[in-house]
């Protein structure tokens, strides 16, 4: 099995060849890092593992082996938080855990929508298949006291794909029994994560875990300070890294994207953080000149 900093790099570097060209940039150091050497005898080769590429806030794409591609709760551009979403992405599926503006892309407030119109969206419980690609969306319930205007839904979506299976929780609370059974095997789990305990608290996450027992944990769902133009922004919503503080086992990936199969998948339950992609476009400096545009005004999610 490979393991450590030199995996993640070599993952990203894979990632990298096979990247849209304005991502390459980020991913080229990796490929110079000696500790990547292997990268030249595999760059080029065919992907055979699920890609994984954080957006931001909650949102990732998912792209099979096949070149299916799934975006996961993609955000309101400038809603609650303060930049916005990318551009020219058109997945063949959108999985929408719930629908808050921060996951649904404004859907339910009638946005206009960053996909095309003919796109699947799967938001609610079932069981899909797409090409490669399974995902399996289980009730659940949002966390408290958030979500009272749609009956708190929340849909635990997992996605199995290229022999991992990955299971977002969206803002889900804390998991019943049944909600553990339904989902299975976990092996990697995005989680709401941040340092004022938003949606999950310590304990609360600390459950999940136990019960799911992931091989790999990838916070999101935080402040994220490179892309908030204004201090304090998004009220109520923290900061990952101290969250971090003190925990064993983190592997910071040194980018937005990584490739992943079974076996490269940590036997003790790895802390793994992403950095946000580079497609989310950095909001100007605050100044009288380049003031980004007034967000819309809401209460938090
Ligand atoms: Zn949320």
């Amino acid at each position: 099995m490979r393991t450590g900093v030199a995996l993640w790099a070599l993952l990203a570097a894979v990632a990298a060849a096979c990247a849209p060209a304005a991502e390459r940039s980020e991913a080229d150091g990796a490929a110079t890092d000696p500790g990547a050497a292997p990268v030249a005898e595999r760059a080029g080769s065919p992907v055979d593992g699920v890609t994984i590429e954080y957006l931001a806030h909650a949102s990732f794409l998912v792209r099979s082996p096949e070149g299916v591609e799934l975006l996961l709760d993609p955000y309101a551009s400038r809603v609650w938080i303060g930049y916005a979403f990318p551009a020219g992405i058109v997945p063949d599926a959108v999985l929408i855990t719930h629908p808050h503006y921060d996951h649904d892309a404004g859907r339910y407030r009638g946005m206009p929508l960053p996909w095309g119109s003919d796109v699947q969206v799967i938001d609610g419980p079932g069981v899909y298949e797409l090409g490669d690609v399974r995902v399996i969306a289980v009730e659940g319930k949002h966390a408290d006291p958030y979500g009272m205007e749609f009956g708190q839904l929340n849909t635990l979506m997992k996605v199995e794909v290229a022999g991992v299976s990955i299971v977002h929780l969206g803002d889900n609370g804390p998991l019943t029994p049944e909600n553990a059974a339904a989902l299975g095997r976990v092996d990697v789990l995005m989680a709401p994560a941040d340092s004022q305990y938003h949606i999950l608290s310590e304990d609360q996450l600390a459950e999940i875990r136990a019960a799911l027992r992931p091989r790999l944990l990838v916070p999101m769902h935080y402040r994220i300070p490179a892309l908030e133009p204004e201090p304090g922004s998004p009220g109520d919503l923290g900061d990952l890294g101290p969250w971090l503080e003190g925990r064993p086992r983190v592997e910071h990936v040194g980018g937005s994207t990584v490739v992943l199969g079974p076996d490269d998948l940590p036997d003790e339950e790895t802390i793994l953080v992403f950095e946000h992609s580079p497609r989310v476009p950095s909001p100007p400096r605050s100044s009288a000149s380049a003031r980004p545009p007034p967000r819309a005004v809401v209460s938090p999610p």
